[in-house]
């Protein structure tokens, strides 16, 4: 990842033409399941990519940006929007660069330590990965008051031993209720990372699996609370490889990492 991001690279061409193919596969995929292709997000992973490749695609219209790793990320946002905490501000109205952006939207995605959840609750929009109750808690007291409420989803390992990540199907509705529990957080819905399967049927199955999860937890929660039901609408599933059967089994955003941004470095996360 190189310092400060060269304006002059935010147009490229073959970002937009990836940026153009992943949409098409997500139309085309919304369309084949009978579904509004408007219903899915496409969330870009730059993990491992510079603040520049994230200004270029966020010069294409792209909002919301996926990263695993916390001291890369701050390092991206800082490098991406000067002073944001999680959003962009909006861009300045006096020089001639950079150009108009949307307002970035930065998603956690990865497996969360203990001692990072500050950081993570003080500069993330979203996070994807919550998949113990300790950490939804410590997520909700340190959100800061000032910023908006932390959209949170259950990871939920539905590959079994073949996957660290995530808990277990069984513990997702503790997990659920602790992030409903605090004030500062507000829970989504699920996210799944399936380890890949050569056999559609299964990677389908997983992803199906996923989903049976969400309406387990909103099965549960809808007596108590309506108004935590309402707010149930993400399953954050599918990515460059696999987006298709994600779509087909119900994903409401599509986690996109290679197939917009090019393969990353042999050997790097
Ligand atoms: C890296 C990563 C992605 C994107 O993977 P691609 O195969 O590059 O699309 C999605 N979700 C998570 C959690 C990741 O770590």
């Amino acid at each position: 990842m190189n310092g400060s991001p060269d304006p002059a690279s935010h147009h490229d061409p073959r970002l937009a033409a990836r940026l153009a193919e992943v949409k098409a596969r997500i139309a085309a995929a919304a369309r084949a399941a009978g579904r509004d292709p408007a219903a899915i997000r496409l969330l870009a992973v730059s993990k491992t990519f510079g603040a520049d490749r994230v200004l270029a695609l966020a010069a294409q219209g792209q909002q919301a940006f996926g990263e695993n790793y916390v001291q890369e990320a701050l390092a991206k946002m800082a490098a991406c929007c000067p002073g944001s905490p999680g959003r962009s501000p909006e861009p300045a109205s006096q020089g001639p660069e950079p150009p108009e952006l949307p307002p970035l939207e930065w998603h956690f995605i990865g497996p969360i330590q203990s001692n990072k959840t500050r950081a993570i609750a003080e500069r993330f929009a979203w996070v994807h990965s919550v998949d113990r109750e300790k950490i939804a808690t410590r997520l909700g007291e340190q959100r800061p008051a000032a910023l908006p409420l932390l959209e949170c989803c259950v990871q939920v390992n539905v590959s079994g031993e073949a996957s660290k990540s995530g808990c277990a199907p069984d513990e997702a509705l503790a997990v659920a209720r602790a992030i409903v529990a605090q004030a500062r957080l507000r829970l989504r819905g699920v996210m799944a990372i399936p380890e890949p399967d050569p056999d559609p049927g299964l990677q389908r199955m997983r992803f199906a699996s996923a989903r049976a999860v969400l309406e387990g937890i909103r099965r549960a929660l809808a007596a108590e609370s309506p108004a935590v039901c309402a707010a149930l609408d993400t399953l954050s599933m599918g990515m460059s490889a696999d987006l298709e059967s994600a779509i087909a089994e119900g994903a409401t955003i599509v986690r996109i990492g290679s197939a917009l941004f090019g393969s990353r470095a042999a050997g790097s996360h």
